[in-house]
């Protein structure tokens, strides 16, 4: 069991004369086994909340807790919040070149485990999530991120995450144009996880249309840098029926 717990966190950025407030006092506790959606309008800060988790030097924490079992993750380096049990896709290069995926993969689980894995179970390991995914072994002797179209980032994303075994997931859907297969694929590998290692999945997206393969316990409707409302899978529901603009225009009145 592992709990990550936000607590009034406020974060800002640099930006060309000074710095702006993005985050302004967000509360949330996601558990093990649990999944949440935090979802709103683009530019409300649901990115800025993934990044502030990974440690992103951009984003200044300037006041607010993030803690793993009560273990201060704002405090530790990137590779330890890793270690720690988080996992964040974006904490992971853009590019690396002349690294394969799975080298890259070998290395990051080396890195989380504190122990070289086991070859054997490894390999095995790596070729049934591959499968599960539905991506093609010569995937494994690609450069890491070279070339990669949206889905088979998302796909690596999801594999790394598989193959990790993270106690807690925090994925930002960026929405970036997925198609219905990749999509798909990416939903059932969350739901795959959560199920064989309870992971607890904070999901971050801008559309509802993931949440038909994903079932959220859990709904955070996000507003200009805090949470707005939460539910559960059904406030999802009127959100795709609805919109944001009642939201939004209530934040702003
Ligand atoms: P979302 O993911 O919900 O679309 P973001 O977290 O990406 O929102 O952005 C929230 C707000 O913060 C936006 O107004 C955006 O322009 C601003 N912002 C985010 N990152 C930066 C940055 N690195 N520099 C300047 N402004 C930023
Ligand atoms: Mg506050
Ligand atoms: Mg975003």
């Amino acid at each position: 069991m592992a709990t990550l717990e936000i607590r009034d966190l406020h974060v800002s950025v640099d930006v060309e004369d000074g710095t702006k407030e993005i985050l302004k006092g967000v509360n949330l506790t996601v558990k093990s086994g649990e999944t949440h959606a935090i979802m709103g309008p683009n530019g409300s800060g649901k990115s800025t909340l993934a990044y502030s988790i990974a440690g992103h030097p951009k984003y200044t924490v300037t006041s607010g807790t993030v803690t793993l079992d009560g273990e201060d993750v704002l405090a530790m380096a990137i590779d330890e919040r890793a270690r720690a049990g988080l996992f964040l896709a974006m904490q992971y290069p853009v590019e690396v070149p002349g690294v394969t995926v799975s080298n890259f993969l070998r290395t990051a689980k080396t890195a989380v485990d504190g122990e070289a894995p086991k070859l054997r179970t490894w390999v095995k390991d790596v070729k049934g999530a591959m499968e599960n995914l539905r991506m093609d072994p010569a995937f494994a002797e690609r450069n890491v991120n070279e070339g990669f179209s949206g889905g088979e980032k998302k796909r690596h994303e999801i594999l790394q995450m598989e193959l990790l075994k993270p106690q807690i997931a925090i994925l930002d859907e960026t929405d970036s144009g997925l198609d219905v297969d990749a999509l798909r694929v990416v939903s059932e590998g969350v739901n795959r996880a959560k199920e064989t290692s309870e992971v607890g999945v904070l999901l971050i997206t801008h559309y509802t249309r993931i949440l038909r393969y994903i079932k959220p316990d859990f709904v955070h409707v996000f507003i200009d840098g805090k949470v707005a409302e939460e539910g559960g899978s059904e406030l999802a529901d009127r959100l795709e029926a609805e919109g944001y603009d009642r939201y939004v225009s209530a934040a702003k009145a």
